[in-house]
């Protein structure tokens, strides 16, 4: 009997560079710092250079990450908000913790928002465009820029699944006015509990971003907002730094699995991943599409193969968000893919025989 292959394998990820990782944990343990401290200073600097961006602020999470960017950038009740209808539900809840409604948009067939549908969405209530680089694919952000520009809208980035992923040779995070990234331990770049972060080129916003992470204070106990504990804690930042020291190989080697997967998969019956012309792709996810999504991932189940769907219920259709009044069929594209779309699994330090395998399987169906 063969071992199960998991969806995804964060042990791998962690015996890779083990020696370092165990150095850094105990530097800071010996250190006697354990928040907001020289590590979280030190990887600030290093992850700002790595998305080409003036600044970056270090966050308890992603969605914090979105929740303070759309609240230093004053949207709120009354305002709108454009984002693709196919993300993770915490790209909406940024937008929705704020008071702010969201406005769903579908996607194009790289799974990113489509820019040729943006406009006709745009309303004198509108102030942003949300735009999430799934699965690890940049979005095409020439026309999405421009149009924003065009539009007086404020631009905000979920980078959350896009560590390092360029259109057009400039980074994911460095396009809007706030990038905004998750380092949950699945994610490229992941931390070994929850983190995050903010990006920024505005001093003012990354200022007004530290103040709301701490209480909303600048100076302690004196706050000038009603804030939050959002704090990267040092053991995290120095878990970060050790990675990020490594990303290139990490994305590198990813890149390779997806190249394999690309290459050997052979079945009629599946759709695969494209890449846009001009941008990057960082594989977060391998994702790929058939009509009998449920029969494949059971029978893959069944080889000893898990699988995961990137996701099963779009949010405008999520019991969360009912009050919003949507109903199937407001967004067919995006629905259609929450029927069909399969992650396989995709993972640094997966084996070349047990992504061998998956491919046989996968033929074999
Ligand atoms: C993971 C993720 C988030 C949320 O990040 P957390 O750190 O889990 O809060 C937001 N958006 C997308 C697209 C994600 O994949």
């Amino acid at each position: 009997m063969t071992d199960k292959i998991m969806p995804n394998r964060l042990d791998r990820g962690f015996e890779k560079y083990q020696e370092e990782f165990e150095a850094a944990a105990l530097r800071v343990l010996r250190s006697g710092w354990y928040v907001l401290g020289p590590e979280v200073a030190a990887f600030e600097e290093e992850f700002a250079g790595y998305t080409g961006s003036g600044y970056c602020v270090g966050l308890a999470s992603g969605l914090d990450a979105l929740w303070l960017a759309f609240r230093v950038l004053g949207i709120g009740r009354g305002d709108e908000v454009i984002v693709q209808g196919n993300t993770y539900i915490a790209s909406v809840m940024g937008i929705t913790i704020n008071g702010a409604t969201p406005v769903f948009v579908e996607p194009d067939e790289f799974y990113n928002i489509d820019p040729d549908r943006i406009e006709e969405k745009i309303t004198e209530r509108t102030k942003a465009v949300l735009v999430v680089h799934l699965y690890g694919q940049a979005s095409d952000m020439g026309k999405i820029v421009e149009l924003c520009r065009r539009h007086g809208l404020q631009l905000v980035e979920d980078c959350a699944q896009s560590h390092g992923a360029a259109a057009g040779g400039k980074t994911t995070g460095s396009f809007g006015d706030i990038g905004c990234f998750s380092f949950y331990p699945s994610k490229n770049l992941g931390a070994f509990g929850d983190a995050g972060a903010i990006v920024t080129d505005s001093e003012e916003l990354a200022r007004a971003v530290r103040m709301y992470r701490n209480y909303g204070s600048e100076k302690r106990y004196y706050n000038k907002v009603v804030g939050a504990n959002s704090r990267l804690d040092e053991l995290q930042a120095a878990m970060l730094r050790v990675r990020l020291a490594h990303m290139e190989e990490i994305t590198e080697e990813r890149r390779q699995a997806a190249e394999r997967y690309t290459a050997l998969l052979d079945n009629e019956k599946l759709i695969l991943p494209a890449v846009r012309q001009g941008v990057t792709h960082v594989w977060h996810q391998y994702v790929i599409r058939t009509e009998r999504r449920d029969e494949l991932a059971a029978w893959l189940e069944g080889q000893g193969i898990g699988t995961i769907i990137h996701y099963p219920v779009p949010p405008h259709l999520s019991e969360a968000y009912a009050y919003l009044g949507h109903k199937r069929g407001d967004l067919k594209i995006t629905e259609k893919y929450a029927d069909t779309v399969l992650s396989l699994p995709m993972y640094n330090g997966m084996t070349q025989e047990e992504q061998l395998r998956v491919i046989r399987c996968l033929n074999e169906f």
